[in-house]
């Protein structure tokens, strides 16, 4: 039995893989501890001898390093969980996860990922291969300074990208102005003028991160996924109409821009990590 996982600041998503069939579960990952729910899943089924995680935060050989929107009990979950279980487990970054799932369905060597959703997170493909930084932290476009706010990120910064263009940093503004809380979709269409221009900000932060990604990394295909892109397909024609001027034009040139066609690209990414784990 395998046991697949992704969790973000949202929710905790689990496929346990079976000779019968394939068990799915969605629970809220800030009532879910992930450690609890693993012990609670292996007392259930002892035969589970793979578990593979996606996680939405800084992962480094097994070891999370931080987690800006999830609660933590066990940060060296892989080898708390290898000593105590006769079982193997991995874990990487869910923008890594989602770009090697990404990469496999396009086919692409050169390819870089960039999804929205409680944060925002990137991760790029070069010639085949992660690029991942020396402790596996490259591409971290939502904690890149942007412009100062009021609030704090979840990484105890107040300038990020991620307090913009998140569905995070829509409620933290949402709340500051005093605003009943609302999807993208009811901001970008309010007759309101503050509320239309949190979409605007919105929009502009994830211009400035997509044509700051695609001037560094030259790829050949960019892929936005998460919650809030594939729910407003209407942004990926807004960066199409406004990249020009923003990204260097000789990487702009030959790229091509897609939303993600993957159901949850991180939780297929997670289960490529049993070939494609990190040493
Ligand atoms: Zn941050």
């Amino acid at each position: 039995m395998k046991l697949f996982i992704d969790i973000g600041g949202t929710h905790l998503r689990s496929e346990l893989q079976m000779p019968g069939g394939v068990i799915s579960e969605n629970v809220s990952s800030q009532e879910y501890d992930l450690v609890s729910f693993i012990e609670k899943k292996l007392e259930l089924y002892p035969f589970i001898t793979f578990i593979g995680i996606s996680y939405a935060g800084q992962i480094y050989k097994g070891e999370i390093l931080s987690a800006p929107n999830i609660a933590l009990k066990e940060p060296r979950i892989k080898e708390y969980f290898e000593s105590r279980y006769d079982l193997r487990l991995e874990i990487d970054n869910d923008l890594n996860c989602a770009a090697m799932a990404e990469s496999a369905y396009f086919k692409s060597d050169s390819l870089l990922a960039l999804y929205v959703g409680t944060g925002i997170g990137s991760a790029f493909i070069d010639n085949g291969r992660l690029v991942r930084g020396s402790k596996n932290m490259a591409f971290e476009i939502g904690h890149i300074p942007y412009k100062q706010t009021p609030f704090v990120c979840g990484c105890k910064k107040t300038n990020c990208l991620e307090l913009y263009a998140s569905a995070s940093g829509l409620e933290k503004r949402m709340k500051h102005f005093n605003m009943p809380i609302l999807s993208f979709a009811e901001l970008e269409n309010s007759q309101d003028e503050q509320k239309s221009a949190l979409a605007l900000d919105f929009k502009e932060a994830l211009l400035f991160a997509t044509a700051t990604l695609i001037t560094l990394t030259n790829p050949r295909i960019v892929v936005f996924g998460g919650g809030v892109i594939e729910h407003n397909p209407q942004i990926l024609e807004y960066l199409k109409k406004n990249l020009e001027g923003q990204a260097f034009s000789g990487s702009l040139h030959g790229v091509s821009l897609h939303i993600s066609s993957l159901e949850n690209g991180a939780m297929s990414g997670a289960k490529l990590l049993e070939e494609n784990s990190y040493e």
